[in-house]
């Protein structure tokens, strides 16, 4: 199915021609939960690995917090299941039965964290010819990317004091490869025995790639530019109800609305968050990197929905519907948040980075073979 992102808005470059130069292309994946084969793009699917390759393997060190256990792939798949099930029967019989809750009991314990190497996790795998700004090293059709399951320090823009505070996250490994070079495909790559966070096992999701236009952030324009462009966004944003998710930001509108687009995505601009940009350079070139794929915890913000794909707003009204219910009384909201209602429909790959944000992978533009960046963003 296509995926179609509504346009944006406002023409910003009809506001600020300056700005025209700076337009990039980024191609939204749109992960939507499937069963891709290991010919098809996906999130979370089978890698098309060679058979006679060894499977990645992470040697660094593992720990995880003795009041959040570990728990295993298998574990994670069954938990999702029930509350699948769960949520698939007709209101009112949606409490778990007495099986499920054995079943939860024993998953929730948990399992011991795993001592020396742990097999990584596929986390993407991107066909070149489906997602155009990828940009391959010459021979290669196929970038696969796999993750350790466990914290790592990030690279970080700078030193930074809130380490202990933002965590770090699962640590990235890509691999470009010729697909046809590929021979025997392995069937059944090995598991981690255990992973630090439930949300760190993607969903197995097909994507739907869809090419986009994106502006720098506020934050990444000149600083003359930059206060034009947040004082027509705050005058923009005037008409907007108190509450709304520009309510407040002066750079809200342009940032959100017309700059960055949310969620996965290959290319485009980068989605700084909470620390200011920095700029990335290539450890072994000393070249300036550039973003190269967006792994998101989020598809779009809950209260910004211009986004959403046309072919998807229809479900999402519903879902926001089903959520406001839900969300009337704490106790309930809690309820369905954890258990029973539904996943949220803007994680569709069941990821979470961090307390919500993205990891950003940048490469080096002179050499796609050259070692990848990785960011909290
Ligand atoms: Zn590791
Ligand atoms: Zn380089």
């Amino acid at each position: 199915m296509t995926r179609t992102t509504p346009p944006r808005p406002d023409d910003i470059v009809a506001a600020f021609p300056q700005l025209a130069p700076l337009a990039r292309t980024a191609t939204r994946l749109h992960p939507r939960p499937g069963s891709p084969s290991p010919r098809e793009s996906s999130v979370g699917g089978p890698l098309l690995w060679p058979a006679a390759e060894p499977w990645p393997h992470c040697e660094g060190t593992h720990r995880v917090p003795a009041v959040l256990p570990a728990t295993s792939p298998a574990d994670v798949r069954l938990l999702r299941g029930i509350r699948a099930a769960a949520r698939a029967r007709p209101p009112g019989a949606r409490s778990y039965t007495p099986q499920e809750h054995a079943v939860l009991a024993r998953a929730g314990a948990g399992r011991p964290c795993p001592q020396g190497p742990v097999a990584m996790l596929a986390v993407a795998q991107l066909y070149v010819r489906e997602v155009p700004d990828l940009r391959p090293p010459e021979s290669a059709d196929l970038l696969q990317v796999l993750w350790c399951p466990f914290d790592h320090p990030f690279d970080r823009p700078f030193d930074d004091p809130f380490d202990r505070l933002w965590g770090n996250m699962p640590r990235t490994e890509l691999f470009w490869r010729s697909a046809t070079a590929v021979g025997e495909v392995l069937t059944a790559p090995p598991q981690p025995p255990a992973i630090q966070y439930e949300d760190y096992l993607p969903q197995p999701c097909l994507v739907s790639p869809e090419q986009v236009t994106e502006y720098p952030l506020a934050a990444e324009l000149d600083p003359d530019l930059r206060a034009q462009v947040r004082a027509w966004s705050a005058r923009r944003k005037t008409g907007a109800e108190p509450g709304s998710a520009y309510d407040g930001a002066e750079d809200g509108y342009y940032n959100w609305e017309l700059s960055v687009a949310p969620g996965w995505k290959a290319g485009g601009w980068a989605p700084w968050s909470f620390t200011d940009p920095a700029p990335q350079y290539c450890r072994a070139c000393g070249c300036r990197m550039a973003p190269m794929l967006t792994i998101a915890t989020k598809e779009h913000r809950a209260d910004v929905h211009s986004w959403i794909p046309y072919e998807d707003r229809d479900a999402a009204n519903r879902d926001a519907t089903t959520w406001a219910a839900a969300n009337r009384d704490a106790t309930t909201w809690a309820a369905a948040n954890r258990d029973a209602a539904h996943p949220d429909p803007a994680t569709p790959t069941m990821i979470t980075i961090g307390d919500g944000y993205n990891q950003q992978i940048y490469a080096c533009p002179a050499a796609p073979d050259h070692p990848h960046a990785a960011l909290l963003q």
